[in-house]
Formats: structure tokens, C-alpha cells, sequence
């Protein structure tokens, strides 16, 4: 390739790109990127197999949004559906903030965030989440400022598991100005047991500048499709659909969501399979010695510190792919199979961190 280089915006080439959990050879356990274990069931299998695919889609998805809309008791043009939620955040961003704009969320939270913000040309403000992995709710509502134009908070909050409960969302909804855009990220609050915690189909109708956000890709099974949703008032989800790639949501995707909403309850069945799973490693976590936050998504956060990387590496020597950030592992809750290997290789794991040794092999 030639010396030569065009010129980039500098805002973005000053930010890393967004990192996928990694991918795992055939043999190891795929613990990386908060998917459900299960395969799709055969209806959604059937309802993906007749997509005409020589057609474009229906844009804007308008089947599902009437489904959503009778389920949220909303209407069909309070729902906006996109690319999986993560390209709704993109387009929040596009659609409320610009050069010299902030956007405010949590850090640690979804490590899509800071790249989506900046491809605005907007600033991200990262406020730091508290020593037991929470939302810093004071320390949120301190940052927001006349040039706040969104305000992410992220219930249960990748990576750290944890939830904003009820008081607390009401006390930010109360805090910050009635004209600021918040959004509520529940990519996971299907796996939610804990009946303090936030929920959007509670609050929205309370909060005329709020935006709920939903996923497919976790509870439902259907990743690879990309497709999510947000609900909020119509004028809110029509600048989205103003800034939005069109056509961009398949029809493959659309029908496999109607599907999986028909069968809603076997899906929610396999949820609660694995919020259980979930609370047993967890509980078994905390018996070897571990700090685990309260863990109320798909998965868990532990705290290594210096020695992470080398933990994540050995992790995956006996099969287990994990996502490592820079001090600590989000581990998926995965098939089952992977708890007593899990429990095995982190009693291992927390052994060699008390005594200093090396992790062997
Ligand atoms: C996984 C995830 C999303 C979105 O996932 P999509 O596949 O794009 O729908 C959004 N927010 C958080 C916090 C997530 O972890």
C-alpha cells in the first residue's frame, strides 16, 4: 500500500474502533458476546425460510411495529425499529447532537457508546460507575449541563450486570431538564429478576423525553439477524427515521421477530433457564471468594486487576472465551456444560491471584 494517506477526521481516528467479543475456535465455548446459547426455534427457522430475498424489505418494518404497538399500547408510529439497538443508539446520536454537544452515560458501560458519539462529532461524557459496578446517579445528573443533548442509562449495564432500580431512574427523570433526550439501553431486561429494577413499559408513558430501547439479539436468540427497537413519541422516532440507512432492516429479520414474538413464551421459558443458571454461578462465584456484582443480565462482571489478561488466556487454554476489558471479565451465562468448567478453571484462577503464583496451562 502507498505512504500516501487521505485526510480523515481527526476526532475519529483519535478514537479505537469498536471491538467485537472475540470469536472462538470450533472446540471452546463462545462466552464473549452476551449471545443465548439456545439455537432459533424451528418456527422462526420456517419463518426466515420463505423470505422473498430477491425483494427489498418493507423499511419500516410496519408488521412489527403494529405487533409492538399493541404490546406497548402505543402507536405504530411510536415504534422505531432499526439494526439491532446498537444502530437506534447511532441514530439517536446523528439525530440530537453535533460538534460541541455532549452525550452522558455511564463508564464502564456498552463500549459502543464512545465511538457512536464521536462519529457525531459529539463529546462523550463518561461518568465512572461505582466501586460495586452501579450507576453513579449523582455523579450522572452533576454532568449534565446546557450542552447535554442525550443522556444514555443502560439498565441492566454491560458489562457490569448490574440495574438501575425504580428510585433511582425517578430520581434522574426528576433531576435533569424536561426538553434533554434519555434513553433507557434494556438490551437485557428480559433476564431481570430483581423487582427493584427499572422498567421501561412502567416508566415510559410517565416520560415524554424518554426513549425505551429493546433488543432481539439477546433474550430472543436472534443476534445475527440485527434487529431491535425504541419507542418514544412520533417526533422523536421520525427524526430517527430520518437519519436512518434506508432499507437497511431485512425482511428476514422482521419475520423471524414476528415469529419470535408468537412464540414468546417458550423463548421467556429459556430466559428463565438462564437467569436461574445465572444465580447459581453467581452464588457458587461468591463461595470461592469472588466479587461479583449483582447480576441481573445474561452475565457476570468480575474484578481481576493487573493479572486479567493473562486470566482471559488462560480461560481460553481450557475452552472458555470470555470478554476481557482492560481490569476485568464479562462472562457470558452460556450453556450449562460451561458453569462446572467455568467453577473449575476460577477456582483455579482465584487461587493462583492469592498466592501470586503463575497460572499454569
Ligand atoms: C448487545 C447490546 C445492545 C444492542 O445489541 P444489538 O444486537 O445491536 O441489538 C445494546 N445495548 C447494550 C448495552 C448491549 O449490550
Amino acid at each position: 500500500m502507498s505512504e500516501l494517506r487521505v485526510r480523515l477526521r481527526p476526532d475519529i481516528a483519535a478514537i479505537a474502533p469498536y471491538r467485537q467479543g472475540r470469536m472462538a475456535p470450533e472446540d471452546a465455548f463462545k462466552l464473549s458476546s452476551n449471545e443465548n446459547p439456545y439455537p432459533p426455534l424451528p418456527a422462526v427457522v420456517e419463518a426466515v425460510a420463505s423470505s422473498p430475498i430477491n425483494r427489498y424489505p418493507e423499511g419500516s418494518a410496519l408488521g412489527l411495529r403494529v405487533r409492538l404497538a399493541e404490546i406497548w399500547g402505543v402507536t405504530p408510529d411510536e415504534v422505531y425499529v432499526g439494526n439491532g439497538s446498537a444502530s437506534i443508539i447511532a441514530d439517536l446520536v446523528t439525530a440530537t447532537s453535533g460538534p460541541g454537544d455532549e452525550v452522558v452515560f455511564a463508564w464502564k458501560s456498552f463500549e459502543a457508546y464512545p465511538g457512536l458519539t464521536a462519529s457525531a462529532g459529539a463529546t462523550g461524557v463518561r461518568v465512572p460507575t461505582l466501586p460495586d459496578g452501579r450507576h453513579d446517579i449523582p455523579g450522572l445528573i452533576a454532568a449534565v449541563t446546557d450542552r447535554t443533548k442525550l443522556l444514555i442509562l443502560c439498565s441492566p449495564n454491560n458489562p457490569t450486570s448490574t440495574v438501575i432500580t425504580r428510585e433511582e431512574f425517578d430520581t434522574v427523570m426528576a433531576s435533569v431538564p424536561r426538553d434533554l433526550l434519555v434513553v433507557l439501553d434494556e438490551a437485557y431486561v428480559e433476564f431481570v429478576t430483581d423487582p427493584n429494577a427499572v422498567n421501561g413499559r412502567d416508566v415510559l408513558p410517565l416520560h415524554p423525553n424518554l426513549i425505551v430501547l429493546r433488543t432481539f439479539s439477546k433474550a430472543y436468540g436472534l443476534a445475527g439477524l440485527r434487529i431491535g427497537y425504541g419507542i418514544a413519541a412520533q417526533y422523536i422516532t421520525d427524526a430517527l427515521r430520518t437519519v436512518q440507512v434506508p432499507l437497511g432492516i431485512t425482511d428476514l429479520a422482521q419475520r423471524a421477530a414476528i415469529a419470535s414474538l408468537d412464540h414468546e413464551e417458550e423463548l421467556l421459558e429459556r430466559v428463565r433457564v438462564i437467569s436461574e443458571r445465572r444465580d447459581r454461578f453467581r452464588a457458587a462465584l461468591l463461595e470461592q471468594g469472588w466479587e461479583v456484582p449483582e447480576a441481573q443480565g445474561n452475565f457476570v462482571w468480575l474484578t481481576i486487576g493487573e493479572r486479567n489478561a493473562e486470566v482471559a488466556a488462560y480461560l481460553e487454554a481450557n475452552g472458555l472465551v470470555v470478554r476481557a476489558n482492560v481490569d476485568g471479565l464479562r462472562i457470558t451465562v452460556g450453556e450449562e456444560e460451561t458453569i462446572d468448567l467455568l467453577l473449575r478453571s476460577l477456582g483455579n484462577v482465584i487461587a493462583a491471584l492469592r498466592s501470586g503464583e503463575p497460572l499454569a496451562g
